[in-house]
């Protein structure tokens, strides 16, 4: 960032980054696909970090007890990876966000750490109960997801910290998986609804069920009472049979131009049954 007055940074290694962070407090920039849209308020005159060369925050590792996805991982990489059967969802999720040049920049953290409530790749990790790493100059620390982000646009992320890693219990990454999204056309539109499932199978029955829902309230919520309610029953199509009102009761959505909150209270219910019954089909899901 040189001598004088820093404004632009592009480091390649991490350790670089952390030290530029935690001195210049710099406006953190990954694929910038969210930062530019509101870029006359955010952008400038303050230093910008670019983090998009960073190699440590890029790729996914196996180990025995967790995949790990880096920060800085595109959504196009991630939809091209070899992963198991519980990122299906995650998969379509990403081949939602946006257009294909869009998921080219965008990245997994860009998108958690932007926490907007309509992000689509919330849902999804929170089924995967998916734990962030952060990192500052002086520490790393993990967080569940479903802590880190507090509100609309607000997380638990701490100046000069960056989300450099998003991790996933095995055991869950080989659960079914899919996620559904209702929008207001087709293509490159926002979420009005968004729905992720995870069911991991025991015996022809759902042994465990995750279902998360987007775009209802500030922050995207499991729904545990109708997950209770999906233990133990036939993993057919029929178990969307088990969606009841009550269910969805909880959510908090908004009035907005997309929808009015009954509209998407009502559409979080038929958007939750079409994604458990895609996921029994062994479908990934996309839009709805
Ligand atoms: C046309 C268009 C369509 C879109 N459609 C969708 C959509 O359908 N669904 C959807 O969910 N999103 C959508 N988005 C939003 C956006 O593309 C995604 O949220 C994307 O994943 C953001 O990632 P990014 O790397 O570009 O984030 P950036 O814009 O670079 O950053 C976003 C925020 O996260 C912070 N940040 C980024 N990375 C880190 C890190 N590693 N550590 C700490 N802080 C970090 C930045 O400081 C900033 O506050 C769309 C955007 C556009 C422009």
């Amino acid at each position: 960032m040189g001598e004088g007055l820093p404004l632009f940074a592009q480091p390649t290694g991490l350790d670089e980054a952390l030290d530029l962070a935690a001195k210049y407090r710099p406006l953190v920039l990954a694929g910038g696909t969210d930062l530019m849209v509101g870029a006359r308020a955010e952008l400038g005159p303050g230093p910008v970090l670019d983090i998009s060369r960073v190699a440590e925050l890029k790729g996914i590792a196996f180990s025995a007890d967790a995949i790990t996805i880096g920060g800085g991982t595109t959504w196009s990489e991630l939809v091209a990876a070899d992963l198991p059967s519980g990122f299906d969802g995650l998969k379509a999720a990403g081949l939602e966000v946006g257009s294909v040049q869009i998921q080219n920049r965008g990245t997994i953290a860009g998108n958690l750490c932007n926490a907007s409530p309509a992000a689509d790749g919330v849902p999804p990790l929170l089924t995967l109960d998916a734990t962030l790493e952060m990192r500052s100059a002086t520490g790393a620390r993990h967080m569940p997801l479903a802590e880190f982000i507090t509100g609309n646009r607000r997380t638990r992320l701490e100046p000069g910290e960056l989300v450099t890693a998003i991790q996933v219990p095995r055991r869950l990454a080989y659960g079914r998986s899919s996620f559904l999204k209702l929008g207001s056309r087709r293509y490159l539109v926002i979420s009005i609804v968004s729905v992720g499932v995870l069911l991991i199978e025991g015996g022809g029955r759902v042994a465990e069920a995750r279902v998360a829902v987007g775009a209802c309230s500030a922050v995207a919520v499991r729904l545990r009472a109708l997950e209770q309610a999906l233990l133990g029953r036939a993993l057919v199509p029929s178990l969307a049979d088990a969606v009841e009102p009550r269910h969805v009761a909880g959510l908090m959505p908004i009035d907005d131009v997309r929808g009015t909150a009954g509209y998407r209270r009502g559409a979080a219910q038929e958007l939750i049954c079409d994604a458990l019954r895609t996921c029994i089909e062994g479908r990934a899901g996309g839009m709805a």
